[in-house]
């Protein structure tokens, strides 16, 4: 297959092409730089020894992404670009609207003007809202809490309702949980602009020396040790996943909502111990406030994936942590310019 990554050269589109091309299928990638930089191209060619088929274009440009699907004859696209900041999002609804859900409704028309009509959408954890109903399933009610969340709950009905109105549409949007690791080569992963929002690369940062102390975000939850919990599940199973929401779009019709989780819950003293374990590295650490908008857990029941797709999470939370650390130790200021 020949499969569009828009968001291609960003932290898990860069990692899906590496696991699409280890599966035998071609990509184009396709980016703005809004949030990534073109050394990624370098990167995967030296991982894969392909050379990299990129596009520098916008989603919310419909004569740019006309002129991209005219280029080459696509059999689905993987639409992972959107801006992904929650806080940004309250700060910047519309820029987050029109990206997240216009540059959606961009790409699907110039899609359906081709006749590419097989999407796989980037969803997220955070339409499950606050609820502790654990583990989520994708039956569970969904609970937007800000921009950010409603722009993803959107795109999903956006995908329900294009294939009730035409069933030559396929869809599946993945509900990815907490992503996290890098590929073991240590060539590509996660960064971050300026200070980590996300508890791995920011502790990955303070391992490295960039960043003096872990704050964390409360230890007063009612979680077995009191710190927040999450489903970390490493990138490469996520693109693996991709790879396999793909191609059964490509077999079975229809349009889908799956979790890409592995089902457990890993508190942050756990990640935190487990990155001193593995890493080597003393992490300071001090406890502060909670942190707004923080539920106390979430983790996925991850058996629709299994059922559906026939894909499991395979890496460890020590593979996840030992390739972040190493991806972390050899670029210590991520991606040259
Ligand atoms: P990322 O920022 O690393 O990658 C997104 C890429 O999209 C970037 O390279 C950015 O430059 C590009 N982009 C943004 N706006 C664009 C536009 N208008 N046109 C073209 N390119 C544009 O983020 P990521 O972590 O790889 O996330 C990918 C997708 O997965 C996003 O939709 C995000 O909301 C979703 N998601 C991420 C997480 C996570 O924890 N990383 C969790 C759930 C969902
Ligand atoms: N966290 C923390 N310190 C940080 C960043 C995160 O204690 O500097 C906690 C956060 O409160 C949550 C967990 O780590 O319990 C995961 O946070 P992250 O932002 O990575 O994921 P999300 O909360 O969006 O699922």
């Amino acid at each position: 297959m020949r499969v569009l990554l828009t968001g291609g050269t960003g932290y898990i589109g860069s990692h899906t092409a590496v696991a699409l091309i280890d599966a035998g299928h071609q990509v184009t990638l396709l980016d703005n730089f809004a949030n990534s930089k073109p050394t990624v191209l370098d990167r995967l060619s030296e991982i894969t020894g392909v050379t990299m088929d990129f596009f520098e274009a916008d989603v919310t440009d419909r004569e740019a992404i006309d002129s991209v699907l005219a280029h080459r004859a696509f059999d689905a696209a993987i639409h992972f670009a959107a801006p992904k900041a929650v806080g940004e999002s309250i700060a910047r609804p519309l820029h987050y609207f029109n990206n997240g859900v216009g540059g959606t409704v961009t790409l699907l028309q110039a899609m359906d003007r081709r006749g590419i009509r097989n999407v796989v959408y980037s969803s997220s954890a955070t339409v499950y809202g606050m609820s502790d109903e654990l583990p989520f399933r994708e039956d569970a009610p969904t609970e937007v809490i800000n921009p950010y969340g409603r722009t993803k709950l959107m795109c999903e009905e956006i995908l329900r309702d294009l294939r009730q109105s035409d069933e030559r549409w396929n869809s599946i949007a993945l509900r990815y949980f907490n992503p996290v690791g890098a590929h073991p080569s240590g060539l590509i992963g996660e960064d971050p602009q300026g200070v980590p929002a996300n508890l791995m690369p920011f502790v990955a940062q303070v391992a490295v020396g960039r960043l003096p102390v872990l704050r964390i975000f409360g230890d007063d939850y009612p979680t077995p040790d009191g710190t927040g919990v999450r489903d970390y599940i490493h990138v490469m199973d996520l693109a693996e996943g991709h790879v396999a929401a793909v191609e059964h779009l490509a077999t079975e019709p229809g349009h889908d909502v799956i979790n890409l989780g592995t089902g457990n819950g890993i508190s942050v003293l756990e990640l935190v111990e487990a990155f001193e374990r593995v890493a080597g590295v003393p992490i300071p650490t001090e406890v502060v406030g909670r942190r707004r908008g923080d539920g106390p857990a979430s983790w996925a029941d991850a058996t629709k994936a299994g059922d559906v797709l026939g894909w499991t999470a395979r890496r460890s939370l020590d593979e996840m942590v030992a390739d972040a650390w190493r991806w972390q130790s050899q670029n210590p200021n991520g991606y040259p310019d």
